[in-house]
């Protein structure tokens, strides 16, 4: 079954799609990575090149190639991870592209933090080859992936996938029927949603929150610092994919973290967040 799984392309490689493709590279695939945007390719050219070097898999970086045009990038795929923005309307766009490029036998997984596969799936003919591969980076230090299928993916596509994330050393959290937020996910939007009404409340600083969160879990870092890693952008955009999802207002993220996101204050990427940051690069 592993060797189903050759060729690996990533489309959009901005802050998490960069990082499956390091991590898919340093487990011995051969990696394709399409972005629309030249300098975040070349971002990501620098970042996964640097993850190679640095874990001494220098012969891996042969086998990472990036791709403006996404019928070049996607010729030879055995499977395809989209790493768009949280926007089910473009994902929707994105996975029409992949249908048309990839070759027929191609599974599409969507790294979506909220969006089930099946809310996509009307978009494609290979409505059998879909999953839902959602990640939590920083990768290597959280080596973890939700699957889940889409209303028609067959057990063949969801045990190639489970295999594959088995192969570049994740954990494969299994979903065994559909659910927002996938596994971790929903415990983790739990978390954001009470600590952004603390804050937005006025109950307790986040500083407490943060604090308390570290001294009871022994995690180094609170979910306010993790929010500003994530990006404040994509916060908000996942805890809207709920709200619009649930109807319920006590799902409504804060209109205070909206306005925080179109500030252009995104959290570490930008240097303001919940807390300030050197930029990342
Ligand atoms: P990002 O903005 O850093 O990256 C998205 C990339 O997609 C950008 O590089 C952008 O240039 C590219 N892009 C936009 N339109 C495109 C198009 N038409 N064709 C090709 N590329 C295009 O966002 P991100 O944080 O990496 O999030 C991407 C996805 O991953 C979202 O669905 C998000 O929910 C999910 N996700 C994010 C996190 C996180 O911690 N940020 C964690 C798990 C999953």
């Amino acid at each position: 079954m592993a060797e189903k799984i050759k060729i690996v392309g990533i489309i959009g490689s901005g802050f998490t799609g960069k990082q499956i493709a390091a991590h898919t590279a340093l487990h011995d695939f051969i990696v394709k990575v399409y972005d629309i945007t030249p300098t975040v390719l070349e971002d990501a050219k620098k970042y996964i090149s640097g993850v190679l070097k640095r874990k001494n898999k220098t012969e891996a970086i042969q086998n990472v190639s990036y791709y403006s045009d996404i019928d070049e990038a996607l010729e030879d795929v055995d499977l395809v991870v989209e790493a768009v923005p949280e926007n089910l309307e473009l994902k929707k766009i994105i996975f029409s592209q992949i249908d048309n490029s990839a070759p027929a036998h191609t599974i599409i997984g969507t790294n979506s933090s909220s969006y089930p596969v099946s809310k996509i799936e009307s978009a494609v003919k290979r409505k059998d080859k879909l999953l839902n591969l959602h990640f939590y980076p920083p990768i290597p230090m959280t080596p973890m992936v939700d699957i889940m299928r889409g209303s028609e993916t067959s057990e063949e596509t969801f045990e190639i996938g489970k295999k594959w994330i088995e192969d570049i050393k994740c954990e494969p959290l299994v979903v065994k029927k559909e659910c927002l937020g996938f596994v971790f996910n929903r415990v983790w939007h739990a978390v954001k949603k009470e600590c952004l009404k603390i804050w937005e409340g006025g109950y307790a600083d986040k500083e407490t929150v943060d604090t308390a969160w570290k001294i009871f879990t022994g995690m180094k870092r609170g979910p306010f610092t993790s929010m500003d890693g994530i990006g404040l952008d994509v916060v908000y955009a996942v805890e809207m994919s709920y709200y619009n999802e649930s109807g319920d207002p006590n799902d409504k993220p804060p209109d205070a973290l909206k306005q925080m996101v179109e500030n252009g204050d995104l959290g570490m990427k930008t240097g303001n967040g919940f807390y300030k940051y050197r930029r990342r690069k």
